[in-house]
């Protein structure tokens, strides 16, 4: 006898998702602003354990959209 066996607890399931954000393939499109094929739009897509769901579309401007800090990149006047 070695004492009591207490059975260990299962791990806690982790508090973060295995959720995965990706998107569809890319289509370019028309851009009124730019007057151009400038414009990405794609859907939005969670990778869940559950399957996939779609979480809308999104488009993106190579020229409108700036992903850079906008007020790092433009000269403020004043
Ligand atoms: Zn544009």
């Amino acid at each position: 006898m070695s004492g009591p066996h207490k059975p260990r607890p299962p791990a806690p399931p982790d508090a973060v998702l295995p959720l995965t954000i990706t998107s569809t393939t890319p289509t370019e499109e028309w851009c009124t602003a730019c007057k151009a094929y400038t414009r990405l739009t794609g859907e939005l897509l969670a990778l869940t354990p559950d399957g996939v769901s779609t979480l809308g579309p999104w488009t993106w401007c190579d020229i409108c959209t700036d992903t850079n800090d906008p007020d790092d990149r433009r000269p403020a006047h004043g």
